[in-house]
This record gives structure tokens, C-alpha cells and sequence, in this order.
């Protein structure tokens, strides 16, 4: 049972009061996407007969095609790819780069190294299934103060050919800031003023809704993310989207299913109208998620920890970064998050060797689709300088809560 301490609740009705200019923004973006996801919706024509299901290979499933065709017009994209056949956005990720990739190619990291699960992709520590085993390059440009180091990547292009480059948003478990998409516009014109034919591929992970543009109205090619965290809105089971220009999508779809069926096959076995429904509360349920964050960032500032975004930062994800110090605090912060969950709050999690990941993580995640982090949920990986990742909030409410007792759990 959570019982609020009388001092918690004081220190978060000041905090509440701090934050209120925020709310107000934070407001402001969720109507503006709420508009744009009811638009799409009523431009291709919802209706009942989209939420049936096909079973087998799936030809001709109609919710499955108007629910990528409203992927598009939400993303302003050619074409767009969004299965549940994609286990998760790791997955969608690996596919684009096994899909748009061949041997001989390089591709290039310009936001330091790429989210952990990654690593093995790659090839880093030499997987035998790995893009690097295909003979296919990898380069990294790092942040040099959370900026893109623009002569770096200059100097890269010129000196060889790169086929693609990829864009993490989010900060991932590094410690870096994450990227407001005006600066990836930046980087993006500079870059295709060196080599126009290079492809700028988006991990867009946590980022979706945060504001009010996507990364294809900016100059991108391609985005990537999961629905297991923003647009799927606490109600997509699993799955991720891949939207972007018509020929890479179709390589994508090639890769992910059958060369010669792409798009054409992939039965959705009833899961449309969880789909079209996460999506159509996204921006509310992105809006809860910020909101939590910002209570989270002013709470925990007010009581002297290092947070980051401070509440006041414009935000890019719904990321929400505490540093402990060390790693009793962390844990029994995380462990809090999952006492003050729906499900599982019995459960105290701890720290295990997660598949994917080079540290110890510990994961909070009292939640309804498992594993999903767009539901109140908290992450660190047992490393210096004990940084706690807290993300998502399926309503403000119970976010908020969430955050009283894992506060509970670490100063009463
Ligand atoms: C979560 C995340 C991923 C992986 O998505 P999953 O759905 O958890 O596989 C990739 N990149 C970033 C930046 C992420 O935050």
C-alpha cells in the first residue's frame, strides 16, 4: 500500500507550484499532436473494419495498411513500416541497417556511441551475426558539449565515402543531453551539402510528441522507434515503425520479411486496435510522461540532487536523468518506482546482466506490457556515477505517485 508521508506531499506541492509555466507548455504541444493524430485518423477514414485481423501471411490486411498510412501523415513521410513483427525498436534498428547497409559500407555514428543493445549489431565485441562480420564499417564522431562536432564530421565525409549516417536523439545511458530536433536540422543541411546522397537515419526512441515536428519534416530520410515507449501509448503490445523515403522503406520491409513480399505480408493476429488506439492516446500519455519528469526534476533538485533536464530545460525525450553518487541510493530509488507500480509492486527488482547490455541494469517496470518504459519505469545501469533513468507515465496521477514513493523509499 502506498501511504504518503506528510513531508513528501509537502515537498511536492511546492515543487508542483514551481513547475507550473511548464505544465502550461507541456499542455500546449499535447493539443497540437492530439491534432495531428485525430487529422490523420479522419484523412484515412477509421473505421471498425480496420481493427479485423488477418492470420498467415497476412495479405491484404487493410488496418494494417491504414494504420502505416496514418504513420505517414503524421510523419509527413513517403511511406512507413509499423509491425509487430519488429520485436522491439532494437530490433527496427538492426533491420534499417542490415537492410540499407552492404558489405564495404561504412556508416557513422555523429552522437557518440549508440544506445547499448547496438553493440552487438555492430560488432564491437566481434558477434559472429554482427554488421561488422558482413565486412560493413563503423564509424563514431562524438558530442563535444552536447553539440555535433560539425569539423569532425566534415572532414570524415570528405575523406571517404560514407552511406549512412545515424542520429541518436536520446541520450540512451550516457550521460550526454539529448537532441532537440533544430539541431539535427543544422547538421543535417551541413551534411547534405557535403554528400547529398548520404542517408540520415534517426533513432527517434523517447522523442516522439515531445514537441511538435518529427525528424522527417527536417531532412531526414529515415526514423526509427519503438512502440513499447511514445506512440504506442501504453496500449501497442510490442512492435515498432520505421517511416521515411518510399525506396528505403521498401529495402527495410524486404529485409524484415521476404525479398519480393516487403509490405505485402505480415498477418497482425488482432492487434490493430491496440495499435490505433495507443496511438491515439499518445500525445496525452507523452504529456503525463513530461509532466512527471519536470515533478521529478524540481522534486529532486529542490532536495540537492543533480538532475538532468533541470524542469526549465526545453526538453527532447521524456528521459528524466538523477545522479546518486552511489549505488544504494540508485537501487532503492528504482526499487520505489516499482513498490509504487500496479503490477508486479510486490516484486523488488535488482540488478541483473541484462542480454544486450555491457553492465549490471536494474529495472523498474510495474507494467501492463512488460518491459514497456512509456509506463512509469526507472533503469540504471550499476556504474559511476549511479545515474538513475526515469521515463514514461501512462497518466500524470500515477506518475506523480510513482515518484512519491520511490522518494519515500530513499529519505524516509
Ligand atoms: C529504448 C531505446 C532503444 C531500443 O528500443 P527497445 O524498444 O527497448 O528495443 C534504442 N535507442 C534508444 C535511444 C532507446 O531509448
Amino acid at each position: 500500500m502506498i501511504y504518503i508521508d506528510d513531508k513528501i506531499e509537502k515537498l511536492i506541492s511546492i515543487a508542483e507550484e514551481q513547475i507550473k509555466k511548464q505544465f502550461e507548455k507541456i499542455d500546449k504541444i499535447a493539443q497540437k499532436n492530439s491534432l495531428k493524430v485525430l487529422n490523420a485518423f479522419q484523412n484515412n477514414k477509421v473505421a471498425e473494419v480496420h481493427f479485423q485481423s488477418t492470420t498467415g501471411y497476412g495479405y491484404g490486411d487493410i488496418g494494417r495498411d491504414t494504420i502505416e498510412k496514418i504513420y505517414c501523415d503524421i510523419f509527413k513521410a513517403e511511406d512507413s513500416i509499423v509491425r509487430s513483427q519488429f520485436i522491439s525498436g532494437s530490433h527496427a534498428l538492426t533491420v534499417t541497417l542490415f537492410a540499407l547497409l552492404r558489405p564495404g559500407d561504412t556508416f557513422m555514428s555523429i552522437t557518440g556511441k549508440p544506445y547499448d543493445t547496438l553493440d552487438s549489431v555492430i560488432g564491437f565485441n566481434n558477434n559472429k551475426s554482427s554488421l561488422r562480420s558482413y565486412n560493413i564499417n563503423y564509424e563514431q564522431v562524438d558530442l563535444i558539449n552536447n553539440e555535433f562536432d560539425i569539423d569532425l564530421i566534415e572532414k570524415k565525409l570528405k575523406e571517404k565515402k560514407i552511406k549512412l549516417i545515424e542520429i541518436q536523439r536520446s541520450r540512451g545511458y550516457s550521460t550526454r543531453k539529448s537532441i532537440c530536433l533544430d539541431k539535427v536540422e543544422e547538421v543535417i543541411k551541413k551534411i547534405k551539402k557535403i554528400d547529398n546522397e548520404v542517408i540520415i537515419m534517426i533513432d527517434n526512441c523517447y522523442c516522439e510528441f515531445v514537441g511538435e515536428k518529427e525528424p522527417i519534416e527536417i531532412g531526414a530520410d529515415i526514423a526509427v522507434g519503438s512502440l513499447i515507449k511514445n506512440l504506442g501509448g501504453g496500449i501497442a503490445p510490442n512492435g515498432a515503425y520505421v517511416v521515411g523515403k518510399k525506396d528505403l522503406i521498401e529495402l527495410v520491409a524486404e529485409r524484415l520479411t521476404v525479398p519480393g513480399q516487403g509490405k505485402e505480408v505480415g498477418p497482425t493476429l488482432g492487434i490493430n486496435k491496440n495499435i490505433l488506439q495507443g496511438l491515439f492516446l499518445a500525445p496525452s500519455v507523452v504529456k503525463s510522461s513530461l509532466k512527471t519528469a519536470v515533478l521529478a526534476s524540481k522534486v529532486l533538485e529542490n532536495l540537492g540532487y543533480k538532475v538532468d533536464p533541470k524542469f526549465d530545460e526545453l526538453r527532447a525525450d521524456i528521459v528524466q536523468t538523477i545522479e546518486f553518487g552511489n549505488p544504494d541510493e540508485l537501487i532503492k530509488f528504482c526499487q520505489g518506482i516499482q513498490m509504487g507500480s500496479p503490477i508486479d509492486s510486490n516484486s523488488i527488482p535488482e540488478p541483473w546482466d541484462m542480454p544486450g547490455y555491457e553492465d549490471k541494469v536494474i529495472m523498474a517496470s510495474g507494467a501492463f506490457t512488460a518491459g514497456s518504459s512509456i509506463e512509469l519505469s526507472c533503469d540504471a545501469p550499476i556504474r559511476k556515477p549511479y545515474i538513475a533513468y526515469l521515463q514514461g507515465g501512462l497518466t500524470y496521477e500515477y506518475g506523480k505517485l510513482g515518484v512519491i514513493k520511490a522518494l519515500q523509499n530513499i529519505i524516509i
